[in-house]
This record gives structure tokens, sequence and C-alpha cells, in this order.
């Protein structure tokens, strides 16, 4: 039988995949957690909807379809609100696939399309130069920067009710934000364990979970997998099969690279020799479950010796896996942007994470 992207496995490297969660929390047991998200979802859906009637503005019957998707979703979180011990284990990952089901209920799919080509745009406009100001700077600067431009990319998150405004009101770029970034030490900082692994070669083969759209993956992770390939290793990049909020989808991240190594040896080299390939994760939410990726990443990585992973942005190293242990190196990385993490972790919005989880140490 021919497998297709339909086809959820466990990603091949996740350590005690049996008693693996998502997320961290379950909210079914823990009150105070579950009215903190529930709220959180509650106040970010006029934002969703707002930005859904921009961009199916015209459409038939959009107002009805905007009713829809509202009491969807509303009813759904009424209902969790209700009886949370009585649907099991609840995560914050569960209430995004719910937020989803609402939407594609109302036939709404990728919410966020202008927003992102819009940002995309943004972002392509300042790779060159920034390329140019990478390359020019000695192998340390170099990797500090284009760590910071990881942080500083991740400030583009249209889930996040902090940020959600600033890029409404066109009040935040990547090179501000990078210039303002928290100092080190990180509320979580494990840069230097890292960098050192890196700059000695040790990781042949890396497999980058990205995040967001814009500047998150064009100015960010981009040019991290960029520095990965200069060094000899092949990078796997691992993006949405399905829209999520601002999340860069697979289909969005093949254009984007080709288009970018149109000017740039590189990635065109590792395009063209295999070392750089991308790959549909198999999700559809701004966090992830690594219990259920595709048969596709599952695949690629079992061709490939992984000896790093990347897993980027609040939603995917934080919100979910932050307690999730993989068989090789790990780096969690994400700029905090919501009260409840922060509080969760003792630190603020804003705060920046860098976790490195070597192997040996699981
Ligand atoms: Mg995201």
């Amino acid at each position: 039988m021919i497998k297709s992207e339909h086809h959820f496995q466990p990603l091949p490297i996740l350590c005690n995949s049996e008693s693996y969660t998502a997320c961290p929390i379950d909210l079914s047991k823990q009150s105070g957690h579950l009215g903190y998200w529930v709220h959180l979802f509650r106040s970010h859906l006029p934002k969703l909807l707002a930005e859904a009637e921009r961009r199916f503005s015209g459409e038939l019957n959009l107002e009805r379809r905007l009713d829809t998707a509202r009491r969807y979703f509303t009813q759904y979180l009424d209902s969790i609100s209700r009886q949370s011990d009585q649907h099991g284990r609840l995560e914050i990952i569960d209430i995004c696939w719910a937020r989803e089901r609402a939407l594609r209920a109302a036939q709404f799919d990728d919410v966020y399309r202008d927003a992102k080509c819009r940002e995309n745009d943004a972002a392509m406009k300042l790779w060159p130069s920034l390329i140019d100001e990478l390359d020019a700077m000695s192998d340390a600067e170099r990797m500090s920067s284009i760590i910071k431009g990881i942080f500083a990319g991740n400030i583009f998150d249209l889930g996040a009710t902090t940020t959600v405004d600033l890029f409404t009101d066109n009040n935040v770029d990547f090179l501000s934000t990078r210039q303002r970034l928290s100092p080190r030490p990180w509320l979580i900082d494990d840069l230097d364990s890292f960098l050192p692994q890196l700059t000695r070669g040790r990781y042949r083969n890396s497999l980058l979970f990205v995040d967001n759209a814009g500047c998150d993956i064009i100015l960010g992770m981009i040019p991290f997998a960029r520095e990965l390939l200069r060094r000899g290793a092949t990078v796997l990049l691992a993006a949405n099969t399905e829209p999520a909020l601002n999340d860069i989808t697979h289909r969005e991240l093949v254009v984007i690279v080709q288009e970018l190594s149109c000017d740039d040896a590189i990635l065109r080299n590792a395009l063209d020799d295999g070392r750089l390939e991308m790959v549909p994760s198999g999700n559809n939410a701004p966090l992830i479950d690594l219990s259920r990726v595709s048969y596709q990443l599952a695949q690629a990585i079992t061709r490939r010796d992984i000896d790093l992973v990347v897993l980027e942005g609040m939603g995917r190293a934080i919100e979910s896996n932050f307690h999730a242990r993989l068989t090789c190196d790990t780096v969690k990385v994400a700029m905090i942007k919501d009260e409840g993490v922060a509080d969760w972790l003792g630190g603020s919005v804003y705060d920046l994470v860098f976790r490195f989880e070597p192997a040996n140490n699981h």
C-alpha cells in the first residue's frame, strides 16, 4: 500500500514514545491553567475572526460563516470549561485542533494567508543585506547574530495576544526587535554548551521544526539552516502540512527556499545535491504532537542519521515538547510571548529560551 501524508507515526527519534504526551500540562487536572487558556483562546477569537473577515471579504455568506466558526469554537470552550474532568487528558494542543475544526466547519482555510504573504515580502527585501552582514562577520560574531535573528524573527506571532496587535498596527520590525532583545543570560541560556558542538562540526544531519512565516523563517531559521549547510551538515526543514495561524506551511516554504536559492550559492548547491530538503511535518497546529508526524518525515529521518533536532517557537518548544526527549542532541529555542507561559517558566513576556539537551543526558 502506498502511504500518504495522512498516515501518521511517532517521530522515529522520540524517546519513550509510549509515555510521551505533546503538552506538559494536563488541563483537565489543573483548573487554574484551564481557566487561563480558555480565557486566552476566547480573547484571541475576535482577532482571528476579524482577520477572516478581511481575508474572505466579499465572499458568499461571510457573516453566517463567521458566526458558525464563532459558535462552534465558543461551544467547545464552554464545554471543556464545564466538564474539564470528563474529557480525559486535555492539552493546549487539543484546543488548537478544535479551533482549526471550527474554522474548517465555516470553510475558512488559511485565514492568515494575506498576513503571511505581506510579512514574507517584507522579509525577502531584508534578506540580501542580512546575508551580506552575516557573511562579513567572524565565525563567533556570525553565530551569535544568527541566534539573535531566530529570537527576533520569532516575534512574528499572530497567535499570541501580546504580539498580534504589534503587527496589526505595523509597530514592529525584525531589525529593531533584534536590537532590543533581552541581554544574556537569557531565561534559559545553554548557548555556551551548544556552540562548541556546532563549531567543532559535530553535527552531520540536522532536522529543524520551523514555526512562523515572514521574518521568523526567512530572517531567523533559514540563515541558521544556511550556517549548518556552510559547515557541511545536511538540513531537513519540517514545516506544517496544513495552515495554522501564521505558521509557514510546507508548500510555502518550498517556494521561498527556491526563490532565495536563485541568488545564494550555499542554498542552491545544497538543494542541488540533496543536502537541503523540505518535508511536511504532518502538523496542522501551532504546537506539535511528535507522536503523530507524517510518513514522509518519518521516512526522511530514517534515511538520515539525524544528530541534531531544533524545535523552534513557543508553541513547538515550550507549550508542547518542553519535556520531550529525543535520541539525539536537541535545541529548544523561543521567545516567550504569553503571560501564562512566562509564569510557568518563572520568567516574563519577551524573555528568551535557548535550551540545549545533549543526547547523553537523557
Ligand atoms: Mg507559530
